[in-house]
């Protein structure tokens, strides 16, 4: 696949400001299914565009822009928003979305709880 340098360059930046990215990078890479539909994420229903349709780097521009706020750990809530492992993980946001309905609820599929023993999750 061809790799404009300007994506590489979006994606090299996402590495954050504390040295390293988030295991869930949504909207920072690219999903194209086989009909051209561009995702930002393989399990997300949501679509950016059609690459058969319009420019990639368009469609790709668009996307980290308005998932930026999803990459952000500071918008999480729950216990996501206070679990020590928030920077480096942050939980699925597409699987927050489909089963809590809230694109920021703490992940559902994690079985973690950073407040348990009297632990604020935070330490
Ligand atoms: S509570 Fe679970 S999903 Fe949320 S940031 Fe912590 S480890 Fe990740």
């Amino acid at each position: 696949m061809f790799i404009y340098d300007s994506l590489f360059a979006r994606f090299a930046s996402s590495i954050s400001h504390y040295g390293y990215t988030r295991i869930c990078n949504i909207g920072h890479y690219l999903n194209i299914d086989s009909a051209g539909n561009v995702m930002p994420c393989l399990f997300a229903s949501l679509r950016f565009g059609n690459a058969l349709n319009k420019p990639l780097e368009e469609i790709y521009m668009k996307m980290v822009e308005e998932t930026s706020k999803l990459r952000d750990s500071e918008n999480l809530k729950g216990r996501c928003k206070v679990c020590k492992y928030r920077y480096i993980c942050g939980g699925c946001r597409v699987g927050a979305f489909e089963l809590a309905g809230d694109w920021f609820a703490p992940d559902p599929l994690c079985n973690y709880n950073p407040c348990e023993n009297g632990n604020n999750g935070i330490g």
